[in-house]
């Protein structure tokens, strides 16, 4: 069933709060200031605009928070090396105010809900599916739906909000969370491995299930690919945001 995107539309919002979630990673939190309420499903992005050297320059960034009272929305977002735009958000005090477009896309959870959601996301792929999930579980995700988040990362510390997920985890019994480590320490007793492996561990040889992926372009390439090919999956259960 498709969903009612809201028309996009241009805003302005300010800079409420910035904190860093992992060296080199920012959460932000924006208020909108004008262009009225502020509507968008969860998983879509904005499109940031920012006046450069006498140019307009725009990039896309997944909002990483639920739909809430239409004057709210979080960002999340890696500083990229020698990257104009990723650098100047990081860098922004907060009192600052920014231009954007939005909502786009078709990244959001399809109705009706299979019985098994997979989310796998990487790095700051983790934004739109922190916005489906606080979306899914806030409204009361049915008992009758299993989801599943698989986060891959290569230390305990650059594991994005993993203390929020465990708390959910901890409040919702059809929520599991399993962060991955590619390089774990070695006293990590969690899963080990890339999502690409965890994914098969627990997942290979069904097909009954709906997968949401986030991330770069090789990581959501490979698992897409992994679906298609090694489970089976029909292309319409698998959904996906790619940002390269
Ligand atoms: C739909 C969509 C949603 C996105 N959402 C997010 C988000 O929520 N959070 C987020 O951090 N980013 C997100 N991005 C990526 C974002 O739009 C920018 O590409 C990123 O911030 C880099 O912009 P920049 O101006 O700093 O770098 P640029 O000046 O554009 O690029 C500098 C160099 O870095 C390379 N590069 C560009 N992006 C990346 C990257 N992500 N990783 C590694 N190298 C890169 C470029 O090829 C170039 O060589 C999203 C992209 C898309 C398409």
């Amino acid at each position: 069933m498709r969903p009612n995107f809201p028309a996009p539309k241009r805003y302005r919002a300010v800079l409420r709060h910035s904190r860093e979630l992992a060296p080199e990673t920012m959460h932000l939190e924006w208020e909108v200031t004008s262009g009225g309420r502020f509507d968008f499903l969860a998983g879509q992005f904005i499109s940031m605009v920012l006046r450069h050297h006498g140019q307009e320059l725009t990039r896309a960034y997944s909002i990483a928070s639920a739909p809430d009272d239409g004057r709210r929305f979080d960002l999340c977002l890696n500083r990229v090396r020698g990257g104009v735009f990723s650098n100047y958000l990081c860098d922004l005090a907060p009192g600052a105010e920014m231009e954007f477009s939005g909502p786009h896309g078709f990244f959001v959870v399809q109705q009706p809900l299979p019985a098994r959601l997979v989310f796998l996301a990487t790095g700051t792929g983790i934004a739109p599916i922190r916005g489906m999930l606080h979306d899914l579980l806030g409204r009361g995700l049915p008992e009758s739906t299993q989801a599943w988040l698989i986060f891959g990362a290569r230390y305990p510390e650059t594991i994005l909000y993993r203390t929020e997920f465990e708390q959910l985890a901890g409040q919702h019994r059809n929520f599991h969370f399993v962060p991955t480590l590619s390089r774990p320490p070695a006293d990590w007793n969690g899963a080990r491995g890339y999502v690409q492996e965890q994914l098969r561990l627990r997942f290979g040889g069904t097909r009954d299930f709906a997968a949401y992926i986030c991330g770069l372009k090789a990581m959501v390439d490979d698992v897409r690919a992994i679906l298609k090919n090694e489970f089976g999956l029909d292309r319409k259960q698998i959904h996906y945001e790619k940002y390269d």
